[in-house]
């Protein structure tokens, strides 16, 4: 079996306080991932800067984006170019496709506007194109503030013909495969057959009560001009750094 974590940040996201390196050491000596995909706000330079860097650490990185549609963010997987914000979610799931990639909606039916509602996907689904896109929903997304929503999102996805996702949304290190996606076979071609053919499931753990205040203190860290940092060598020290020693757009 493999094991994927679908919805990851770096400091390329404006909210993300780990570099890629960071990232790509942490699974590496911290996890049992087998995959993971880095989804960024609205841009994909971490994601292929991670694509890049992944051979360095025995890593399958999976180049995404966390797309802000009109109706809520949507992960798209296995792009290379970035995808425009504020389009539909209709809109965007075509973009996708051009692309060959697939998409996933992330943390859906939220009470948030950035959350997707069942019957924008539902909507979306009738499209024969767009149902071969959009092949999973995120049924546990492990940042959300209040875990209890995921028991909606959960439902949701018993009722609409998607795949189930577990996704950290880790903005930490940490955080990264507190949540994740099972899926039978190894690699990120399996992953899309499993995708597809809706045989995932999901992987959980207990997230510790100190997640908020973490949460908060990596903000504060984040707008203070400090990230979490690795050198580009495997198995150099996570330490935290000046983001403008260590961002090389
Ligand atoms: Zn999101
Ligand atoms: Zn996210």
């Amino acid at each position: 079996m493999g094991k994927a974590d679908l919805h990851v940040h770096t400091i390329y996201s404006y909210d993300g306080t780990a570099t890629v390196a960071a990232t790509l050491e942490y699974v590496k000596r911290h996890t049992d991932l087998t995959t993971i995909a880095i989804t960024d706000h609205d841009t994909i330079d971490g994601a292929l800067e991670a694509v890049a860097l992944a051979p360095r650490y025995g890593i399958e990185v999976i180049p995404g984006i966390e797309v802000t549609t009109a109706e809520g963010h949507l992960l798209a997987l296995f792009v290379q170019a970035p995808i425009p914000a504020g389009r539909s979610l209709i809109e965007t799931v075509h973009l996708v496709a051009e692309q060959g990639g697939i998409a996933i909606a992330a943390h859906p039916g939220g009470p948030w506007r950035w959350c997707l509602r069942e019957a924008n996907i539902a909507a979306a689904l009738a499209d024969a194109q767009i149902a071969q896109t959009l092949v999973g929903l995120e049924a546990y997304n492990a940042s959300l503030p209040n875990l209890a929503l995921n028991q909606h999102a959960c439902a949701m996805g018993q009722r609409l013909p998607l795949a189930m996702v577990g996704a950290s949304d880790a903005h930490m290190l940490w955080m990264i495969g507190m949540a994740a996606t099972w899926f039978p076979g190894e690699g990120s071609r399996d992953l899309r057959t499993a995708l597809a053919h809706r045989t995932t499931t999901l992987s959980v753990s207990a997230r510790p009560a100190h997640f908020l205040a973490s949460y908060l203190k990596h903000q504060l860290l984040r707008m203070m001009g400090l990230a979490q940092w690795a050198p580009s060598t495997p198995g150099a020290p996570i330490a935290l750094r000046r983001l403008a020693a260590v961002h090389q757009p």
